[in-house]
């Protein structure tokens, strides 16, 4: 079925319209939107990693919710902007403007549908400044909306605990986090037996970048051709699964408080790209809309 990761009666398109049409409290409910990749892992994860990620711990925290929490999953965005991986084949990417398009366009049907609030899970480390951008401009172009770009595993979880100071610093792509995350989701998948180590080199300015990350633009490519840029070779089940319980209770209280939040609205005519006139500040050229 559809839902995949997502409890069935939390998946918004299992809802007929007039469901949703006579679901209370809408300006309140809390509208998930899976954002994910298809991109290469390295030879021991599938090129799913990203998207099953996203919608995996946004499904265990959906499963935990109470039920007076209001919220629904949207089906994810499987393919992202995966350009730092186009030298593998199955890299499947979008350019950033059509990932910025289809964003803007679902967060408008979002809205259209009379839900307020908005959280784009991210599951890919190559996209956030797209989601962002996004989010900026429905907020530009609706000042009652929240929309809340943030990255899956960006909440506190267990992660960090399982794993030494090289890995913490360095490891960017298909390393501990991510495979033992793969184990626990999608066990299958995973090739244990492929897995190796490749870090970059640190970079060589400690102004521009304190911890050794590399504070240049880079693909996948120039650290090697396995695709890997971390350490995964220590990765088990048990520490994806403790990953995923920590992160889907941080989740359960991330999407509790963006529930209950009230936050500021901005009644003023807006500026966003479909509407490129508005109200100014201080100025009595005040342009109605049309
Ligand atoms: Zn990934």
């Amino acid at each position: 079925m559809l839902h995949g990761y997502i409890p069935p009666h939390r998946f918004l398109p299992y809802l007929s319209w007039t469901d949703i049409n006579a679901l209370p409290d809408r300006e309140n409910t809390v509208v998930v939107l899976p954002c994910g990749a298809i991109e290469q892992h390295g030879p021991h994860l599938p090129c799913s990693v990203d998207s099953v990620i996203a919608s995996g711990v946004i499904g265990k925290a959906l499963e935990r919710l109470p039920s007076d929490v209001r919220a629904f999953a949207m089906p994810p965005i499987t393919y992202g902007k995966s350009e730092e991986h186009l030298h593998f084949p199955g890299t499947m990417t979008l350019t950033g403007t059509t990932l910025l398009s289809t964003l803007v366009e679902i967060g408008e049907s979002v809205y259209r549908s009379g839900f307020r609030k908005l959280l784009l899970a991210n599951g890919h480390g190559g996209q956030p400044q797209v989601l962002e951008m996004a989010a900026r401009e429905l907020r530009l172009r609706h000042g009652d909306f929240v929309i809340v770009p943030f990255g899956v595993s960006r909440l506190p979880s267990a992660a960090s605990r399982q794993v030494g100071e090289q890995e913490k610093k360095l490891a960017m792509h298909a390393g501990h986090s991510e495979t033992a995350l793969m184990l626990a989701l999608a066990p299958d998948t995973v090739h244990m037996e492929r897995a190796i180590a490749n870090f970059p080199p640190a970079f060589p300015s400690k102004m521009l970048s304190s911890d050794g990350r590399p504070a240049c633009a880079w693909v996948a490519r120039d650290f090697g051709p396995t695709g890997i840029i971390g350490d995964p070779t220590t990765a088990t089940r048990e520490q994806g699964e403790e990953i995923l319980d920590t992160l889907a209770d941080s989740w359960v209280q991330a999407l509790t408080e963006l529930y209950q939040l009230q936050w500021a609205e901005r009644p003023q005519a807006t500026w966003g790209r479909s509407n490129e006139t508005g109200f100014i500040q201080g100025s009595e050229q005040h342009v109605p809309t049309p």
